[in-house]
């Protein structure tokens, strides 16, 4: 199945989405990878979600990425004796380790490492940042607030201490269950919530290993003062405006969104923008201009992904969400303004050979129009050394590795082909075209570029570009 487009899209999946005829659906329509979050569900409706999309899968022929979505340190307040409280502007309000149910003066928190790193003047922010509380006064086990923002407040609300890096983990008890879960499962990518610190990444990457990507959520802002080592540790970076949009104030979510394409975009990270850019959508068929221009914007970035939450997990428009998000990115990128932007924000490739002949690539792309690129590539490399240019032309990423075709769902202009290992280049030249033809991008008389690595199979070899003729 033949995409047209270059930049992805990721469906997250849920109640509304689950079915297989309504997954292979979403598929059809455009979602090229799909998220199991976490957050919700049982293991067995992601076992079986999972199940059925490696069946549309074999059906489609086209590989798809899965993503599975990591809870991480999310912090939330206990519960309270009548369900719920109005929190008013100005009132004193306790927060402590007592699990006895919260009434309108205390609630409990029942997060010691959060009391260790408080001090007078820090904000708590509740319920998505619709509450904010500040610290007067703490201990190891309570703090004392003022209500600076009132509301209602109900049971296990979540709570977020921007600015704060907090003493923890960013994976909990549950999320190493669920990542084992997960892992066994046979999953593409894991996405880590709540990365603090470039330290989050390695403590991920001990547990696994290569049997993932790793997808480095940005949503807190002590995150974004390490953003290059952070973006260099992971496989690729999620702009998680949900949280991050709590953490930081709503006007400096556009410009960090774009500081953090940028970085990405200059390491060859593939990067996603996810959070609301359909949120009317959840339960209506049609998108508001705002959100049209949300998505439109990401894609004159130049991202490699854009995310579907609720609207595809949830809501009531799943399908018409897809559709429209895919119909979007087409239209972008029908504009010559596009590639005019893409190529205004492309930065210089490093001084190394695969960087060179990928460097190559683009210009002969740009001079030749080909039909397609065709990168040859075990472990993906050559491929988002590649795809980081953002040539002119379809990249066929033809690969031995069924996981590097389905991480490679999710990355800017790629069409992942699952193949057999080649000998020589002949035989490299000849496959490469039987491809281009086979998955529908080139016909006899089309030029085609071929870039790959010799000694084939051997990673971060990439030295050779081909030109070829088909005929
Ligand atoms: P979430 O992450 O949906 O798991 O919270 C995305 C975000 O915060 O934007
Ligand atoms: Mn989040």
């Amino acid at each position: 199945m033949r995409r047209s487009r270059q930049a992805r899209i990721l469906a997250t999946l849920g109640p509304s989405s689950s079915t297989p005829d309504g997954i292979l659906a979403l598929h059809t329509a455009g979602a090229d990878v799909f998220r199991l979050n976490f957050s919700h569900g049982s293991h067995e409706d992601h076992a079986a979600r999972l199940a059925t999309i490696r069946e549309v899968e074999r059906e489609s022929g086209r590989p798809i990425g899965v993503l599975m979505d990591l809870q991480g340190p999310k912090l939330r307040v206990g519960r309270f004796a009548e369900g719920r409280i109005e929190l008013v502007p100005g009132a004193r309000f306790r927060l402590d380790l007592d699990e006895t149910p919260g009434d309108a003066r205390r609630a409990p928190l029942p997060h010691p490492e959060i009391f260790a790193a408080l001090q007078a003047g820090t904000d708590l922010l509740l319920d998505d940042g619709k509450v904010r509380l500040r610290v007067d006064a703490c201990g190891p086990d309570f703090a004392d607030t003022t209500v600076v923002v009132g509301g209602p407040l109900s049971d296990r609300k979540g709570v977020n201490v921007p600015g704060v890096v907090l003493p923890i983990s960013p994976l909990t008890e549950k999320d190493r269950r669920d990542l084992a879960f997960g892992l066994e499962l046979g999953v593409d990518w894991v996405a880590l919530s709540f990365v603090q610190r470039p330290d989050d990444l390695r403590e991920a990457r001990a547990l696994v290993g290569d049997k993932a990507w790793i997808m480095a959520k940005l949503e807190k802002p002590s995150a974004l003062e390490h953003l290059d080592e952070i973006v260099a540790l992971a496989d690729g970076v999620m702009v998680a405006r949900g949280d991050l949009g709590v953490e930081m104030p709503p006007e400096q979510v556009p410009v960090l969104q774009r500081r953090i394409v940028r970085a990405c975009r200059a390491a060859g990270k593939p990067v996603v923008v996810a959070t609301q850019m359909l949120e009317s959508m959840i339960t209506a068929p049609v998108p508001t201009r705002a959100e049209a221009s949300d998505v439109a914007t990401a894609i004159y970035d130049g991202v490699d992904a854009v995310m579907l939450s609720a609207e595809s997990a949830s809501g009531k428009y799943p399908l018409e969400a897809v559709t429209i998000m895919a119909r979007i990115i087409g239209q972008v990128e029908a504009d010559p303004a596009w590639r005019t932007g893409l190529e205004a924000t492309h930065t210089e490739a490093q001084a190394n050979t695969p960087d060179a002949i990928c460097c190559a690539l683009r210009r002969v792309a740009g001079l030749l129009e080909p039909a397609a690129t065709v990168t040859y590539t075990s472990s993906g490399f050559t491929t988002l050394r590649a795809a980081r240019e953002r040539p002119a032309a379809p990249i066929l990423a033809l690969t031995p590795q069924a996981s590097t075709a389905r991480r490679l769902a999710l990355v800017w202009g790629v069409h992942p082909v699952p193949f057999e290992e080649v000998r020589d280049v002949g035989e490299m030249v000849e496959h490469a075209a039987r491809a281009s033809v086979e998955a529908g991008f080139a016909r006899p008389g089309d030029d085609i570029v071929v870039v790959a690595g010799l000694p084939f199979g051997q990673s971060g070899t990439t030295n050779l570009l081909h030109v070829a003729h088909i005929d």
